[in-house]
């Protein structure tokens, strides 16, 4: 069952890996270094933001102290929270076609200044989604839930039976849980789960609304692959044993000097710093490295540096761009997925 399960994500991405391949070379571009700019890049751009430095939640999966660390250094005296005047000046370079991810680095909830963002965003006509433990500052947990119908997509990051997500499951909490299942009704919400098991009281929630037909069983992910956020976890520092982490490509095969492309597609999908500054992507909790400052830069340009920069596009294409090499889905072109397509 496992082997026909894997055979078959194979055949499907491979699919639509060659699917979006022929789409852009029928479409006239025959240069083979944009089809794998292309093929890098998800089909709308989106930003991901990091509303602090610092997540209470300490989840032993994430490798929260690399980005603590990272942000220290590089910025000893920037702003650790993400205030409303860095965010108004980092939208104002934001087109409206991008769709803003309440997720990043930290819990978006943990800002006393989500419901201004949000509400920001909603006047200025963006589309938004949100990826959530439901922990976070008594004020913008109250307004998520109140106002849940602003997201396009809602993910719930729900507590599991080892403590492996630090999070107080109270009477609230669990009132806070049902009344957003309950409301989203199964429309764009999936319930997220790292572990082996959901906390017991949310299991109960959980059972319940699948018994009331609340929530579809289908929507329910339990996590069996990780991403290594570029080497900074694996198997053995997480104590994870019901998961797998991704394999990075074998050196061996790299010295084949293919053409590599990003097989996550995140090369316009940088996460925003509470400083304004945006991180390559979600892998890159170093901050190793940064796009540019979108205080002054336009998000599309910066999507478009490594492209546009004579060195930075052959060390991408050639597979020796920094950090992407500490990464497991920067692949060969010819013949790499890794399921995001
Ligand atoms: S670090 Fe990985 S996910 Fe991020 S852009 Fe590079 S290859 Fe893509």
């Amino acid at each position: 069952m496992k082997y026909l399960s894997i055979i078959r994500t194979t055949v499907h991405t491979k699919y639509l890996f060659f699917l979006r391949y022929f789409k852009y070379k029928i479409s006239g571009v025959n240069n083979q270094d944009s089809i794998n700019f292309y093929l890098s890049k998800n089909e709308s751009p989106s930003l991901e933001v990091s509303v602090k430095v610092g997540c209470g939640l300490f989840c032993t999966y994430c490798p929260q102290s690399n980005y603590i660390e990272s942000f220290k250094n590089r910025y000893a005296k920037d702003y650790k929270v993400l205030s409303k005047m860095v965010f108004q000046s980092a939208m104002k370079n934001v087109d409206t076609n991008t769709l803003i991810k309440w997720t990043g680095f930290t819990e978006p909830l943990d800002s006393k200044n989500f419901p201004f963002f949000c509400e920001y965003l909603k006047n200025n006509s963006y589309r938004q989604s949100i990826s959530t433990t439901l922990k976070g500052t008594t004020k913008s947990v109250r307004w998520f839930v109140d106002n849940i119908a602003l997201f396009s997509a809602v993910t719930l990051h729900l507590p599991d039976s080892d403590g492996l997500m630090k999070c107080k499951v109270d009477g609230e909490y669990i009132n806070n849980l049902y009344k957003v299942l309950e409301v989203r009704k199964n429309k764009n919400l999936d319930v997220f789960l790292i572990g082996k098991s959901f906390q017991s009281d949310v299991l109960k929630v959980i059972e319940n609304c699948i018994r009331d037909g609340i929530l579809n069983k289908k929507n329910i992910i339990y996590a069996k692959v990780l991403n290594t956020r570029n080497l900074s976890i694996d198997a053995e520092s997480t104590g994870l044993t019901n998961i797998q982490f991704r394999d990075k490509i074998s050196d061996t095969k790299k010295q084949k000097k293919d053409s590599y492309y990003c097989a996550y597609r995140r090369l316009n999908q940088g996460v925003l710093l509470p400083n304004g500054r945006v991180t390559l992507c979600c892998q890159d909790y170093k901050l190793e490295y940064i796009l540019g400052d979108l205080k002054n830069e336009k998000l599309d340009d910066l999507y478009n540096k490594i492209q546009t920069s004579e060195i930075d596009n052959n060390l991408f294409l050639s597979g020796d761009f920094y950090p992407c090499t500490k990464c497991e889905h920067y692949r060969t072109i010819d013949n790499s997925f890794t399921g995001h397509l």
